[in-house]
């Protein structure tokens, strides 16, 4: 009789993932003020959600702070990608502190949404999570016109002043259904709801979530590399369950994979959040060649090439250094 046949291992490896342009950006600004100023730069907040990056960064002189009056009158602070409400640079300002803004351009943007649809007397509905520093950054720039919307049961309890002048916009890192769906029922009780002039849930975002979207079905088990407090990495491994995957975990290093999670596991989908050192990936598909998954087929879902210039600070100091 012939032997059953023995199970193709395999590596489905999604495309796009990892690196953003707005996470390359922040990382890069605490790098060149490490080099431009010295040791230390303090960082308010995680400079992006990597623990590696960040222990990176700690290991050449960056120093992370929860608030800025942890940082010494006068010194350099890096402001992190996720941006900061208007009071923080008041706050700074008042300390005499040199500030360096990594917020990444894209936030930014629906920053200046807020304001503009604040000034014209708008209620603004976010769409995001409560406490997650960009939500805190956004909502810091008209807090009296935003009310918080963290899912679709959150709609019911909304209350705003006029139904004819409200508007929603979102945190950047989101899933794309779920946002998709609170704003079906925030429609529903207020039709004439504005939508944000362009997409706030940013590319880097819709294009992981896409990759994901198209290998889960074809994997028995997905592993994300991504840090716990990191929204986008949190989003994908959701969207490798809603879309098939049969497992799905999210890991910081390679070291975290149980072995276990590979019992009858044929094919293994992996991909990354946007602020993931391709480094760490490396090391997954290192650890699972070592298991027999040495196949590794790209998904590709699109391509990518933005990149954003380096805050105006670091741009006028390393030109001055010549
Ligand atoms: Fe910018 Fe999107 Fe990257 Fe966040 S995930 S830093 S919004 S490009």
């Amino acid at each position: 009789m012939t032997p059953p046949a023995s199970p193709r291992k395999r590596v489905l490896l999604a495309a796009p993932r990892g690196y953003c342009a707005g996470v390359d950006r922040a990382v890069v600004t605490v790098e060149k003020a490490l080099e431009l100023y010295g040791p230390p730069v303090y960082v308010r907040k995680e400079i992006v959600h990597n623990k590696h990056v960040v222990t990176t960064l700690e290991k050449r002189g960056a120093i992370f702070v929860d608030e800025t009056q942890q940082v010494p009158e006068g010194a350099t602070v890096v402001f992190s990608a996720h941006g900061v409400a208007p009071v923080v640079h008041e706050e700074a300002r008042s300390l005499g502190l040199k500030t360096i803004d990594a917020t990444c351009p894209l936030v930014t943007k629906v920053h200046r949404e807020a304001v503009r649809f604040a000034t014209h007397d708008y209620d603004i509905l976010l769409i995001g999570h409560e406490g997650h520093e960009e939500v805190v950054g956004t909502s810091g720039e008209a807090p009296e016109h935003i009310t918080l919307v963290e899912g679709p049961d959150d709609v019911d309890h909304i209350t705003v002043r006029d139904p004819e002048k409200v508007v929603w916009l979102s945190q950047t890192t989101l899933s794309v259904d779920e946002t998709m769906e609170t704003v079906r029922r925030l429609r529903e009780r207020f039709p004439a709801m504005q939508d944000p002039p362009s997409d706030d849930i940013c590319y880097a975002t819709q294009n992981r979530q896409l990759a994901v979207k198209q290998m889960a079905k074809d994997c028995d088990l997905m592993i994300v590399v991504g840090s716990r407090n990191s929204s986008n990495s949190v989003r994908l491994v959701e969207v490798a369950l809603e879309h098939g995957a049969r497992a799905g975990h999210l890991v910081d290093y390679a070291d975290e994979i149980d072995p276990t999670w590979l019992d009858d596991v044929e094919v293994v989908g992996v991909t990354s959040g946007a602020s993931v050192p391709e480094v760490l990936v490396r090391g997954v598909l290192d650890f699972l060649a070592g298991r027999g998954y040495d196949e590794v087929t790209p998904v590709i879902a699109a391509e990518e090439s933005l990149t954003f210039s380096l805050p105006n600070e670091i741009r006028r100091d390393l030109k001055a250094r010549g």
